[in-house]
C-alpha cells in the first residue's frame, strides 16, 4: 500500500522526540526506565534492588548489546504513553562521552535535564545544556533523588540561574526531603500529591490529592511541614518567575520538577506535564526555508554515524532524523549531497527492548540505516529530486588534543587517509600546525575514549601504528576573519594557531581566560566556540 495519500497529521501530532541530558549518576538510566514502565513498555523496572540480583536496566543499551553480542550501540528508544509516541535520545556519559553526544541534541526537539538534588549542576550537564541553549530548544529540569538528602530547593533554583544562566519555574514544589520527603505541591493543579512509600519503585505510585488548605494535609504533613509549604508557595508566587509558555518553548525558562526516579515519585506528573507543554516535531530549517513536517515528500538528515568496532563487519549505521513525509521500508531516496539515489533497505528502529526492522516511520522518528560508507554527518535524504539541505550540524569544541604521527614513515599515505576518513565520520577533528611542513597532525576530541578508538581503528582498518603525544590545550576557538593574517595575530603564551584541513585558522588555548584576552587584543576577528564545516 502506498502511504502517499494517507493523512499523516495525527501520527506527527502524537510524536515527541527528546534527549535526556545529565551528568553520570544523576539518574538518567533510572528515569528512562521509569518512563518505559509508565508507558507499559516494560513490566518491571530494574531498580537498584533488582539490579543487584543481576537484572540490568533496560536502557543500559551498551550492556544489553554486549550480552546479545551486538557490537553497535543503539541510541534511541521509542515507546508509547497515553497515545503519545515518544522517542528518547540517549546522550552517553561516562567514558563514551564524545562529539556524538552533542550531535544527538541536534536531532532532539527538547531536552530533559536530570539533576542530582545533592550535587546540583555538574560539569557534563553544563556542557550539554550549552548545546541545548544554542539550539533554543525547550529544556525541562527534573531534580532527582529527592528521597535522599539533598540541597535546598531554593538553592538549586539559584544554581540553575547562576551556573547555567537560565531562569526557572517550579511546576511543583517538594514537601520535605530525604527521609522526610512527603510529596509535592502541584502548582498547576494547586493541589498536593502525597507520596505513597509502599511500592519501592517497582510499580506505579499512587497519589492523594486535594487543596493545599485542606485540614487533612495539615494533619498528614504535621504543622511544621504544612507551614513551611504555605510559606514556600507564597514566596514562589511573589518572588519567582511567572509561568510563560513562550519562554519555555524558546528555552529561556526551564520548568522544574522534583521527584525520585528510584521510588517513581514525581515521574508521572512530570511526564504528563512534559507531554502537555512540549510541541510535536516542528518545521526544520533548510536552504529552502523551514520544511514543514507535512511537506509532500519524505526528508531527513543524518546526525550520527556509528562505526562497527568489529573488523569482520566494516559496515556502519547512520542515524537519520525524519523531518517530513512518511518513511517506508525499501524506499528510494535522493542523497542530496552526493547526488545519488539510495535504497533504504534495512532500516532499524529501536523499541523499548528490541531492535526491530521498521516498515513505516514519521517526522520526529529516528531510524538507523545501513551505511556502506556513503553517508556523512549532516547529509540530507529526500524522496523528491530537489536540492534540499537541512541546516548544518556544527562541529563542537574538542577538549583534548594530541599530536599524532605514524610510527612507520612508509605508511604515511594510509595514515592520512585513515585520519581524514575518521574525521569525516565525525569522531575526531583534525588540524595541522600552520606552515611547518611536517607530517604530524593534531587531533582534537570531545571525549578521551576517542583516542583509543582512533588508535584501534587505524591499526585494524588501515594497518597503521601511531605515536601520540598529549598536548596541554583544553580550549578551541574557530577564527572568523576576512583575510586572516597569521603574522599580525596577537596570541598568548599558552596558545597556538593551527589550521583545519580546509585551511581555516583555529586557536588552541590552555586556559579559558586567555581566550577573552586574545579576543580583546584582536578585535578584527571573531572567536567561535562551534563551527560549520564549509
Ligand atoms: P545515570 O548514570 O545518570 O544513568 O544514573 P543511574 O540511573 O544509573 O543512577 C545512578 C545511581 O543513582 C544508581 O545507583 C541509582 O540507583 C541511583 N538513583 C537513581 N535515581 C535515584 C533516586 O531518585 N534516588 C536515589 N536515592 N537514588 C537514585
Amino acid at each position: 500500500m502506498s502511504l502517499e495519500n494517507v493523512n499523516t497529521t495525527p501520527e506527527i501530532q502524537r510524536r515527541r522526540t527528546f534527549a535526556i541530558i545529565s551528568h553520570p549518576d544523576a539518574g538518567k538510566t533510572t528515569l528512562t526506565e521509569k518512563f518505559l514502565l509508565y508507558g507499559g513498555a516494560i513490566r518491571e523496572a530494574g531498580s537498584v534492588k533488582s539490579r543487584r540480583s543481576q537484572k540490568h536496566a533496560v536502557s543500559d543499551w551498551m550492556e544489553i548489546e554486549k550480552q546479545r553480542g551486538i557490537s553497535v550501540t543503539s541510541s534511541v528508544l521509542q515507546f508509547n504513553y497515553n497515545n503519545f509516541c515518544i522517542n528518547i535520545l540517549d546522550t552517553p556519559g561516562h567514558q563514551d562521552f564524545s562529539e556524538d553526544t552533542y550531535r544527538t541534541l541536534v536531532a532532539a526537539d527538547s531536552a530533559v535535564m536530570v539533576i542530582d538534588a545533592a550535587k546540583g549542576v555538574e560539569e557534563q550537564t553544563k556542557k550539554l545544556f550549552k548545546v541545548c541553549k544554542m539550539r533554543g530548544i525547550p529544556i525541562f529540569t527534573f531534580i532527582n533523588k529527592m528521597d535522599a538528602h539533598g540541597k535546598d530547593p531554593f538553592e538549586l533554583m539559584e544554581e540553575l540561574e547562576n551556573v547555567l544562566g537560565i531562569r526557572s519555574y517550579p511546576m511543583d514544589w517538594p514537601i520535605g526531603s530525604g527521609k522526610e520527603f512527603k510529596g509535592v505541591y502541584n502548582r498547576r493543579k494547586s493541589q498536593i500529591e502525597l507520596f505513597d512509600e509502599g511500592k519501592h519503585g517497582e510499580a506505579i505510585v499512587d497519589s492523594v490529592t486535594g487543596d493545599v488548605a485542606d485540614p487533612k494535609f495539615r494533619e498528614l504533613l504535621g504543622e511544621y511541614l504544612h507551614d513551611k509549604l504555605l510559606e514556600d508557595i507564597e514566596l514562589l508566587d511573589m518572588a519567582g518567575d511567572d509561568y510563560d509558555l513562550e519562554k519555555i518553548l524558546n528555552g529561556e525558562l526551564t520548568p522544574v520538577f522534583f521527584g525520585s526516579a528510584l521510588t517513581n515519585f514525581g515521574v508521572e506528573p512530570f511526564l504528563e506535564a512534559f507531554l502537555d507543554i512540549t510541541t510535536p516535531p516542528q518545521p526544520r530549517q533548510s536552504n529552502l526555508g523551514p520544511i514543514a513536517t507535512t511537506a509532500p515528500y519524505f526528508s531527513g538528515f543524518i546526525f550520527k554515524i556509528q562505526a562497527n568496532m568489529n573488523p569482520a563487519h566494516r559496515d556502519r549505521i547512520a542515524f537519520l532524523r525524519i523531518c517530513s513525509g512518511v518513511f517506508e521500508k525499501g524506499m528510494m531516496v535522493n542523497h542530496v549531497q552526493k547526488g545519488k539515489k539510495v535504497k533504504l533497505a534495512q532500516p532499524q528502529q529501536f523499541l523499548a527492548q528490541d531492535r526491530a526492522t521498521v516498515d513505516v516511520a514519521y517526522p520526529g522518528d529516528i531510524i538507523g540505516i545501513h551505511d556502506p560508507g556513503i553517508f556523512n554527518i549532516g547529509d540530507t535524504l529526500c524522496s523528491d529530486n530537489i536540492k534540499l539541505y537541512f541546516e548544518g550540524i556544527p562541529q563542537f569544541a574538542p577538549e583534548h588534543f594530541m599530536r599524532i604521527s605514524t610510527v612507520n614513515a612508509l605508511k604515511r599515505k594510509q595514515f592520512l587517509k585513515g585520519i581524514l576518513q575518521l574525521a569525516e565520520e565525525g569522531s575526531i577533528q583534525v588540524f595541522r600546525p600552520h606552515l611547518t611542513g611536517t607530517e604530524e597532525v593534531i587531533v582534537g576530541v570531545v571525549g578521551v575514549l576517542q583516542f583509543e578508538v582512533l588508535e584501534y581503528r587505524l591499526k585494524n582498518e588501515y594497518g597503521v601504528e601511531i605515536r601520540m603525544t598529549r598536548l596541554p590545550y583544553r580550549f578551541i576557538r574557530w577564527i572568523e576573519a576576512n583575510d586572516f593574517n597569521y603574522d599580525t595575530f596577537k596570541g598568548s603564551m599558552d596558545s597556538t594557531l593551527v589550521e583545519t584541513p580546509e585551511g581555516e585558522p583555529v586557536l588552541l588555548c590552555e586556559f579559558e581566560w586567555s581566550i577573552r584576552q586574545i579576543q580583546e587584543r584582536n578585535p578584527q576577528v571573531i572567536l567561535r566556540e562551534t563551527h560549520l564545516k564549509p
